[in-house]
């Protein structure tokens, strides 16, 4: 019997409440596929510096090396909002990005039909959206050196980042990113600031040179103000969106709420050991305990993390085709509640969800 063994981060607000809705759909998947999985569970975030003092203990890190995948919830807090920058909670994420060489974030930005009115723009706008956000995650000025703040001789202070994109880092971010538009409408738009940035016009000149091998797929480039514009203007433009670590963080955010809730979108790391599967949204400490959290986008996260890291893509289909079916049936959490919906909690959601696949596989 084939095995596969997870490590599972709940973390902090959330993130526990959506994580046992994600066990429950493993369960079924488990035995539905006749494999083994071994979930072993870790604390990270706040929940690792309250048992550890460090948000990434060497013990969840040690059990994220040694797993075939990593399923977080998400981390941070009011809590913690006032320990030393290299304590808090959401450092624990770039540690485990950069251990583990997961160097590409894939965000879905995928409208589901019943949900169509529960975004902010018009239908006509969102309708049968599909676009993929390819983020590169483990470089760019969230990992540059130098980095701080200082206090100048006036006694004022200075704080400052650095940009850095090495040619190796743009070409694999570009490789997965041509790779996967290969597979979907065959479309990459590369976003940058090359008109003021000298590191992102490096990355637009690799990029170009990069397309050269893939001629079955159209490659445009696109300023980030511009993409920022277009992504609420006409978002059916894209398919495959290519972009640095910073721009991808804020129009991956941007193009959720497209979908109509950040509770819905699942995100996928890849590209070194494993890969590491989570929900885009944080610890939403203002609903934590309340059971009102959407626990879709982490259950659509075990989807991905079947696809890419156990390559059973045919559980992703069926975690979709059951997440769809429970949205069709007028189900709904509050964040996604609309007229005539029936609200359901976090708990009532996951079981539904559960269901669905019991039926389905
Ligand atoms: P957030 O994503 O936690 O919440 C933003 C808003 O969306 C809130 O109103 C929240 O209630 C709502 N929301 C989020 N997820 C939801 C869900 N599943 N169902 C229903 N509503 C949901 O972002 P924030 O408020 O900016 O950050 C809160 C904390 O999370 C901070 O400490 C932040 O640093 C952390 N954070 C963590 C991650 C992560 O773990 N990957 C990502 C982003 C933010």
């Amino acid at each position: 019997m084939q095995e596969y063994s997870i490590a599972v981060l709940p973390g902090d607000g959330i993130g526990p409440e959506v994580i046992k809705q994600a066990n429950k759909i493993l369960k079924i998947l488990e035995s539905k596929l006749e494999i083994k999985l071994n979930l072993n569970e870790f604390p990270v975030g706040g929940a690792g510096y309250e048992a550890t003092g460090h948000p990434l203990p060497d013990e969840t890190m040690d059990g994220a090396r040694k797993a075939d995948a990593v399923l977080l919830g998400a981390v941070g807090g009011p809590k913690w909002e006032s320990i030393d920058f290299s304590l808090r909670p959401e450092r624990a994420l770039l540690g485990l990005r950069s251990n583990l060489g997961l160097f590409a974030n894939l965000r879905p930005a995928k409208i589901f039909d019943a949900l169509t009115d529960a975004s902010t723009l018009k239908r006509e706008v969102v309708e049968k959206l599909d676009i993929l956000v390819v983020r590169e995650l483990t470089g760019g000025i969230y990992f540059g050196k130098p980095r701080g703040v200082e206090t100048l001789e006036d006694g004022s202070r200075k704080g400052f980042n650095t940009l850095v994109y090495t040619e190796s880092e743009i070409k694999r971010i570009a490789k997965v990113a041509f790779e996967v538009a290969q597979k979907r409408q065959g479309r990459v738009c590369s976003v940058d600031k090359a008109n003021v940035l000298e590191c992102t016009g490096l990355w637009r000149e690799i990029v170009t040179d990069f397309a050269k091998d893939y001629p079955d797929v159209a490659l445009e480039h696109m300023y980030v103000d511009n993409c920022a514009m277009q992504l609420v203007r006409n978002p059916k433009q894209f398919d495959v969106i290519l972009t640095t670590n910073m721009f991808g963080d804020i129009l991956s955010d941007e193009a959720s709420m497209l979908t109509g809730s950040i509770g819905m979108l699942p995100s996928a790391s890849v590209g070194g050991k494993g890969g590491m599967f989570e929900p885009i949204h944080g610890s939403a400490p203002d609903i934590a305990g309340k059971d009102w959290a959407n626990p879709l986008a982490t259950i659509l996260s075990v989807g991905m993390m079947f696809k890419y890291s156990f390559d059973l893509e045919k559980a992703n289909g069926w975690l979709e085709t059951a997440v769809e079916s429970v949205l069709n049936d007028g189900y709904r959490t509050k964040d996604i509640m609309s007229e005539g919906g029936k609200e359901a909690g976090t708990e009532q959601m996951g079981d539904l969800v559960a269901a669905k696949l019991e039926k389905l596989c």
